[in-house]
């Protein structure tokens, strides 16, 4: 863990170990931010991450895990966080969970767990207005969505239906912060090279990228320069949906 200092800014990176998450971190933490790498079974990878960042001459970085699917967890992690950062300026609710399967073939169980990360979501990010956002009267929110939210996509109806709520979530928390300097915003990208695209079916794969106008997958380091500009520049962007898809969609 790296050393406090007070006028540091912080950003929480939920799924910080893994992907899109990780891209994020280093990201956030070139541009100056002490990380938060919030991890749930990916401890190796996160340790690993914090080591990388607190060495470089970046903003430093410190490890925090918690199930989103438990609320007592997500308590425990904001308290653990007081004493840890005592801060976060920016929340990027990157974490997500996918089971594929047709719709006869999906059951109540996979359903359930693909909904109770987004339900620790929106519980997650409620104690961090109230812990710290509101308090401090500032912040950035970045969601990351999907574009199958948008589009649907068969063989994964609830992580659709996650993800387009997730986009609902940011426009009615963009209004429910009138007056504020709280930004909310989704960023919703297309298909990005990481372990949770590896597991899908090579034909599977192929049949996205034939939907790709610019011809190729994303690398989650094109999501993470999305996320540093919400976190640090785009100050009039709120209640948005940022589309980095290639292409395939435009909102
Ligand atoms: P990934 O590497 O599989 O990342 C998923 C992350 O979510 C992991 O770090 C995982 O943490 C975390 N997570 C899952 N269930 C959790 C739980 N119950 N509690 C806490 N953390 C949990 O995949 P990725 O591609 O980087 O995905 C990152 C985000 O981008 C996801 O929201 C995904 O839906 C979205 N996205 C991805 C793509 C794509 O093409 N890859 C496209 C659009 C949107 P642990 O590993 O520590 O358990």
């Amino acid at each position: 863990m790296s050393e406090e200092n007070d006028d540091q800014p912080v950003a929480l990176v939920t799924g910080g170990g893994t992907g899109i998450g990780s891209a994020c971190c280093r990201r956030l933490a070139a541009e100056g931010f002490r990380v938060g790498i919030h991890y749930r079974s990916s401890e190796e990878k996160a340790e690993k991450l914090c080591a990388e960042l607190v060495s470089s001459s970046a903003g430093g970085a410190f490890t925090i895990k918690a199930d989103l699917m438990d609320s007592e967890s997500l308590d425990a992690l904001v308290k653990e966080l007081k004493s840890a950062a005592g801060r976060v300026d920016v929340l990027v609710n990157n974490a997500g969970y996918n089971v594929n399967a047709p719709m006869l073939a999906m059951n109540l169980d996979q359903y359930d767990k693909v909904a109770s990360v987004a339900r620790g979501t929106w519980y997650l990010t409620k104690l961090v207005l109230r812990r710290f956002m509101m308090r401090k009267g500032s912040g950035r929110i970045i969601n990351i969505s999907s574009v199958v939210g948008h589009t649907g996509n068969a063989g994964q109806i609830p992580y659709t239906m996650v993800k387009a709520g997730l986009d609902a979530f940011t426009k009615s928390l963009s209004a429910e912060l009138v007056g504020r300097d709280i930004l909310v915003n989704s960023i919703a990208p297309g298909f990005v090279a990481t372990e949770m695209t590896d597991e899908l079916p090579d034909e599977i794969q192929e049949q996205i990228l034939a939907k790709v106008p610019l011809g190729r997958v994303a690398q989650a380091d094109e999501i993470a320069d999305v996320v540093a500009f919400l976190a640090t520049r785009g100050s009039y962007i709120h209640g948005s949906v940022l589309h980095v898809n290639g292409g395939m969609y435009g909102g």
